[in-house]
């Protein structure tokens, strides 16, 4: 082990997974995956860390519980679809993690019920409750009252806001790709693994540009508004591949992956 994570404190630490993690490329969700994520997650837990799993998976799930073949083209479709698809992805997620006796609660959210003093202060008396519990928050955007997450894949911002709320010290982006490159790794041979971030200079924005990922509705430029928001809250985020979840306690344990983000000092 490099020890190179070891300074950052992280006693509270938000996991983001995105569709493309959750489930297969042709939409059908990947069980063994989730069931390697509840086995990690609540190791991870019942070891002291105050966890957060920010989920998306809610479309890609309702598609599958329905049988459809893609997703509907209106808004109002895909917002009933993640209205089905979030009872179930709950229903899998309490099967997986029951086995390891690890409660979780779901909690919907909203970006900009977030910005308001009222909403925000009950949310993070919430979450603090589930904390003093034991219990880790699932956390997605309420779709059915809000159409962001649906339109541009904004799960990675809302993760940095809740990250923000609750004073994480660090927010774990698992992607279909394995952290921020120079270049499309998928097009251009010559692209190289950013593996630090300190400042989001007008070249790292520019790499981000042509590296989306193909298979969530987010990319690598939405990774960067929640890179900037962690950033800015003196919050770290790494962003990795989460093709292999056995990589959270490692990253816990002070192992170098993916892209990591510096924080900037905490202003206090
Ligand atoms: N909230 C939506 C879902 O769970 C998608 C959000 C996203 O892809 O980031 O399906």
């Amino acid at each position: 082990m490099d020890g190179e994570n070891d300074h950052i404190n992280k006693e509270k630490v938000v996991v983001k997974v995105g569709s493309s993690t959750l489930s297969f490329p042709n939409g059908r969700i990947n069980l063994q995956r989730i069931e390697q994520l509840a086995e990690v997650l609540s190791r991870i837990q019942h070891s002291g860390v105050q966890l957060i799993l920010v989920s998306s998976g809610a479309m890609a799930v309702g598609g599958g519980l329905l049988g459809m073949k893609k997703k509907p083209e209106t808004l109002a479709g895909k917002q009933a679809l993640a209205a089905v698809g979030q009872a179930e992805l709950m229903k899998i997620y309490q099967r997986f993690f029951e086995p390891y006796h690890q409660t979780l609660a779901q909690v919907l959210l909203t970006k900009d019920g977030l910005q308001e003093e009222i909403k925000r202060t009950n949310a993070r008396n919430t979450l603090q409750r589930l904390f003093e519990m034991g219990i880790i928050p699932v956390i997605n955007e309420n779709d059915t009252v809000s159409t962001f997450g649906i339109r541009f894949g904004n799960n990675d911002v809302l993760a940095a806001y809740v990250a923000e709320l609750a004073e994480a010290d660090l927010v774990i982006i698992l992607s279909d790709i394995n952290g921020l490159y120079t270049a499309d790794p998928r097009q251009d041979p010559e692209a190289r693994l950013i593996e630090t971030v300190t400042a989001l200079s007008p070249e790292i924005l520019q790499s981000a540009q042509g590296s989306g990922n193909s298979f969530g509705t987010g990319g690598m430029s939405v990774k960067l508004d929640a890179a900037r928001i962690c950033m800015d809250a003196g919050i770290e985020m790494i962003i990795t591949n989460g093709k292999d979840p056995g990589i959270i306690p490692e990253i816990l344990e002070g192992k170098t992956v993916g892209t990591r983000f510096v924080r900037q000092k905490k202003m206090e």
